[in-house]
């Protein structure tokens, strides 16, 4: 929701509203508007806010910021990559602001990825006005399919190495990429080596959320791990990504690609800490 705030008397007027939960929101102080438009799929908004600089935002939900976003994108894209033997074959669903096709993009040994994402105005949007997370050269690796991610994972005849689901909440088109149907049509197109990963959502605000993604993944692969990483802007900081794989799981430091602003060796190495709260609600 963007509205002029008076009654909390700031002296500049525009504020974007994110409804976090029922007795939470949080104000960004916006500078600019700079898109505003609503797709088949959803309203979608890039605003230059004063503390995260340019935000995506998604049914007045914040997707990612050019302040924080790289922590994230890094944290979804790195760790899979790293606990393959040697992955050839990507496919993203959703995605739409390129942040985490731009990471899987580094790794010179990766031959194809597709990227299938619902909503083509968020791709468009983002490669335009949000260059710091989606600029990127010309890479013809780069499938993008504008599709439904639930029905793509149903008909696809495809084996993938690495399956990563960088998912809205579970709102809307979103919905059944949190379903036990979903997760086990990714498990049938992965490779016998293959990793999935999605986003998990909070430990702290989603508790229940996390857990359900957590057990049902467990019913259906072998191994299954969680991991987190504080990513400022998202209900409650901490943020849980679940890993799944059809064998053991474990992290090869030496694979990572130099250059990032968030993953490092040693966050590799300790990535499947988890706080202790977080191992107790699993
Ligand atoms: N990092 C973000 C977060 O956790 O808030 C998510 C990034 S990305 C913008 C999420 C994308 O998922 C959106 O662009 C949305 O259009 C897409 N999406 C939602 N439902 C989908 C579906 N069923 N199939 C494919 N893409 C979908």
């Amino acid at each position: 929701m963007i509205k002029n705030n008076t009654e909390l008397e700031y002296k500049t007027s525009l504020w974007f509203t994110e409804e976090e939960k029922e007795n939470l929101r949080i104000d960004y102080r916006i500078k600019e508007i700079i898109y505003d438009v609503y797709s088949p799929y959803q309203h979608i908004v890039i605003a230059d806010t004063y503390d995260f600089g340019k935000t995506l935002i998604l049914d007045d939900a914040v997707q990612t910021t050019v302040t924080d976003g790289f922590i994230y994108n890094e944290m979804i894209t790195h760790v899979p990559i790293c606990a393959h033997p040697g992955p050839k074959n990507i496919l993203i669903i959703g995605g739409g602001d390129c942040g985490a096709v731009k990471e899987i993009a580094k790794y010179p040994y990766i031959e194809k990825i597709d990227m299938v994402e619902i909503d083509e105005m968020v791709v468009a949007a983002s490669k335009k006005y949000l260059k710091e997370i989606a600029g990127m050269k010309q890479d013809n690796r780069i499938n993008h399919i504008f599709a439904d991610g639930v029905k793509y994972a149903k008909e696809c005849k495809e084996l993938y190495d690495i399956v990563i689901v960088d998912s809205s909440d579970p709102i809307g088109p979103a919905v059944k990429l949190f379903s036990a149907e979903f997760y086990s049509n990714i498990f049938k197109i992965l490779n016998d080596d293959g990793i999935f990963v999605c986003q998990s959502e909070s430990p702290i605000f989603y508790t229940s959320i996390m857990k359900k993604i957590y057990k049902t993944l467990q019913s259906i692969y072998k191994d299954v791990k969680l991991y987190t990483a504080t990513v400022p802007t998202y209900p409650g900081g901490l943020w849980s990504f679940t890993m799944a794989s059809k064998n053991e799981i474990s992290v090869k430091t030496d694979k990572l690609v130099e250059g990032n602003q968030y993953v490092n060796k040693e966050i590799l190495e300790s990535c499947f800490c988890l706080p202790e709260f977080v191992k107790k609600s699993l």
